[in-house]
């Protein structure tokens, strides 16, 4: 049976592999973003359909709303991203250590910038997800699927984007028992370091790498077919009752009993 999915983010890297994983089974597939030339590329090599949206903008999702199928059976909510390695430095406060600061005015534009860095994380990973959720509740069809796309760093930490998935889990919990007693389930897929995607832009540097592959149990990083076969596991008939839950793609890298 053809499907209507919805994948966010799905132009690069792990959202991307989800949608070509689906296309791949005859659903039919719907991807976003919020750059024009990597939804056209992928949307052709794919051949699935593409709409812009910013996860983060009630207007923009309204618009994506009125633009989708009736149904949808399978929303997976993986755009998102660590904003800080994005974020530029407030003007005047890269040398805010060094100057003198008597009537603290660079201390109170340090804690802006943090403010604003820390809510960019929560507005791209929790409240995108959220909103788009909540935006697509009542076309979500009955027995359908819910994925979010969490992280390691929700257990192992990483400032505000750490804070930012854990979040997403937690909220995953309750949106389960909302959506259940319709028969669609809601689960996070959660994965550790994922090689060939546009996360980490240019910034991860050789020995990071080599840490983050030697702390897996396997000895590999994840690529994204890897969460693209647990995302289509948990949409799929064989997963109707696994609902509420966190399944960890990492390699080994973190552990659980
Ligand atoms: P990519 O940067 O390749 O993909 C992220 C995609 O999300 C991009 O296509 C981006 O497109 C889109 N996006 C980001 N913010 C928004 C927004 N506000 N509205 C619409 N689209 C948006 O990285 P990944 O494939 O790795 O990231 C996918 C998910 O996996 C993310 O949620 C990330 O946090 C998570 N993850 C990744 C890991 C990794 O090691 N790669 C590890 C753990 C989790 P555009 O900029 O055009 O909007």
């Amino acid at each position: 049976m053809e499907r209507d999915i919805l994948v966010t983010g799905g132009a690069t890297g792990i959202g991307r592999a989800v949608a070509r994983h689906f296309a791949a089974l005859g659903d039919r597939v719907v991807i976003t973003g919020r750059r024009p030339g990597p939804l056209k590329e992928t949307a052709e090599a794919l051949g699935v359909r593409a709409e812009t949206c910013d996860h983060t903008d009630p207007a923009a999702l309204l618009r994506l709303v009125a633009a989708l199928p009736g149904s949808i059976d399978v929303l997976v909510n993986n755009a998102g991203g660590n904003t800080d390695f994005d974020a530029v430095p407030l003007k005047g406060t890269e040398d805010a250590g060094d100057a003198p600061d008597s009537d603290g005015t660079a201390h109170a534009r340090e804690l802006a910038a943090y403010a604003r860095d820390f809510r960019a994380n929560l507005d791209a990973n929790l409240v995108s997800a959220a909103l788009t959720t909540k935006a697509l509740a009542d076309r979500l069809a009955d027995g359908g699927a819910v994925v979010q796309i969490g992280s390691i760093a929700a257990d192992q930490g990483a400032g505000s984007y750490g804070a930012a998935k854990a979040g997403l889990a937690s909220w995953n919990v309750d949106l389960a028992g909302i959506l259940g007693a319709r028969g669609i389930t809601a689960n996070v897929v959660s994965p550790g370091y994922i090689a060939d995607t546009e996360f980490f832009r240019d910034r991860l540097a050789d020995s990071r790498r080599e840490f983050l592959i030697a702390s897996t149990a396997v000895g590999r990083p994840g690529v994204p077919d890897d969460i693209a076969e647990a995302v289509a596991f948990l949409a799929s008939p064989a997963a109707r009752h696994i609902t509420g839950q966190v399944l960890n793609v990492n390699g080994g890298a973190y552990r659980t009993r």
